[in-house]
């Protein structure tokens, strides 16, 4: 019990794929006994506190007030926000930061005049470390996506690098060792940044202030993502530790809000039916989906291959994404009805229950969009991937799969590029088909290492298990 007087707070941004990674982080604290403050918007801790309600842990939720109607925006931020509009929110977060100061002071008065053990940020809110120092409270940056993606990520925003390019390719001037970056790889808000877009000011300002922090922490591994972890190093000059992969269990990850729109005895007996690793998964995420045209091409695609497939359809680009309503105008005729009448496929409206279905014998391959979370469930369930990367950082973690963990080949970039269906039909047998045997394998090899590091025995201890002990040497 030696921990259990001492607390850490944690402050996650307000998005379902942030949540996960600091609510398995508080789940780690908890078992060290640390009690964990979880800050966050009332409305996303009252959804919180269903689920983890006060007395099943030490995690503690305290509420901090931000009306975004102040900035013109929705009220308050959930996940069920258009994806256009997270931007304009993620810029309007410094205005947190007195809120945040007088919500800390509190804690300390609750405490007895105690101070926290330490404070973990969230990557966009980088303004914390400074108000954490205010009361000489050590302070910790946690990116939940990985080392490589987010240090190109990071680099770009920083440089501009696209801007300066007139070919097709160039490299980042402070991370050459990443490799040729592609026009298609520069996402279309960095497409549009100049030095006066507010989300730039933003981003640039963030990074900057990152070097106040004392120290990164990155949801990877780090055996796995060496060059991602060198740059922050490199750059940043303070602590940074791998502690992932931070993923929650399907049944808590259930309570954090969105549930599965089918049942997931249905989709498991589904799968229990089909032979060892035959079946395709498809998912674009969370907030993710893919233009009318593209899911035509998909569908005329999983049509004439001969693999089973799980696919979970959001309404294409200019629907209601939160729609759970599949469109027979959406696919080629009789396709839900054929994929039935053959036991061929099963299509999630929304959301599927992922890590169960991931973790599930029957699954071969993801088509995926490459978001970090499915990165880290799909290493660690060692499913090769299909890499259909739409923005953001999924650009570079889909490169980080191709080139450094070598288990994808990669479909398409962003939703404007042309597939065909032939093309999409090569993809899939080259991961599912005899040729794929390689890419298997090397997913059965990152698979052993995703999981040595949060090995936790008397005669092995993991890297990441390693990592999280040692900032609390250090916060000390
Ligand atoms: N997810 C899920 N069911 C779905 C779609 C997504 O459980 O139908 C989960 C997925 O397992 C992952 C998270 O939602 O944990 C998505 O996070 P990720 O970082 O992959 O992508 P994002 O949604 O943030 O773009």
């Amino acid at each position: 019990m030696e921990n259990e007087t001492e607390y850490v707070v944690l402050f996650p941004f307000m998005a379902q794929g942030h949540f996960i990674p600091f609510l398995a982080l508080a789940q780690i604290l908890d078992r060290k006994r640390y009690t964990v403050v979880f800050v966050n918007t009332p409305l996303n801790i009252k959804n919180l506190l269903k689920s983890f309600p006060p007395s099943s842990s030490s995690i503690n939720f305290a509420e901090i007030p931000f009306d975004t109607s102040d900035h013109g925006l929705p009220h308050e931020i959930t996940d069920s926000l258009p994806y256009n509009l997270i931007p304009r929110f993620v810029e309007a977060t410094p205005s947190l930061k007195l809120p945040f100061r007088n919500l800390l002071s509190d804690l300390i008065d609750i405490h007895g005049g105690e101070k926290p053990l330490c404070v973990i940020s969230d990557f966009f809110f980088g303004w914390a470390a400074d108000v954490a120092h205010e009361f000489g409270v050590f302070h910790l940056i946690f990116s939940c996506t990985g080392g490589f993606g987010m240090a190109c990520y990071y680099s770009m925003w920083m440089n501009l690098p696209h801007r300066f390019c007139d070919g097709d390719e160039f490299l980042l001037p402070d991370f050459p060792e990443a490799g040729r970056i592609h026009v298609t790889q520069v996402t279309p808000a960095m497409s549009m940044a100049g030095e006066n877009d507010p989300f730039t000011i933003f981003l640039q300002k963030n990074f900057v202030s990152w070097t106040n922090s004392d120290g990164l922490l990155l949801n990877t591994v780090e055996e796995l993502d060496k060059l991602g972890l060198m740059y922050f190093r490199r750059k940043l000059g303070f602590p940074v530790w791998a502690i992932g992969p931070l993923l929650l269990s399907e049944e808590d990850r259930s309570k954090t809000g969105r549930q599965s729109t089918i049942n997931s005895k249905q989709c498991i007996q589904w799968l229990d039916k089909k032979d060892p690793k035959s079946v395709l998964y498809i998912s674009f995420g969370s907030q993710n989906t893919i233009p009318a045209p593209q899911m035509m091409k998909l569908a005329k695609a999983l049509n004439s291959s001969s693999r089973n497939f799980i696919w979970v359809i959001r309404p294409p680009l200019g629907f209601d994404i939160n729609s759970e309503f599949v469109a027979e105008e959406w696919l080629p005729e009789g396709f839900l009805q054929n994929i039935h009448e053959q036991d061929k496929g099963l299509v999630i409206s929304k959301w599927a229950p992922q890590v169960e279905i991931l973790a599930h014998k029957s699954v071969a391959a993801f088509i995926s969009h490459c978001g970090w979370n499915s990165v880290l469930e799909t290493m660690k369930y060692g499913v090769p991937v299909i890499g259909w990367p739409i923005g953001a950082d999924q650009l570079y973690n889909a490169k980080f799969l191709v080139e450094q963990a070598k288990v994808c080949v990669e479909l398409g970039r962003g939703v404007d590029f042309e597939v065909t269906q032939e093309e999409i039909v090569d993809k899939i047998e080259l991961v599912m088909g005899e040729n794929g045997e390689g890419i298997r394998r090397k997913a059965c090899e990152i698979q052993e290492m995703v999981r040595d590091a949060i090995r936790d025995e008397e005669n092995f201890r993991g890297s990441s298990v390693k990592a999280v002990e040692e900032i609390f040497i250090a916060a000390l």
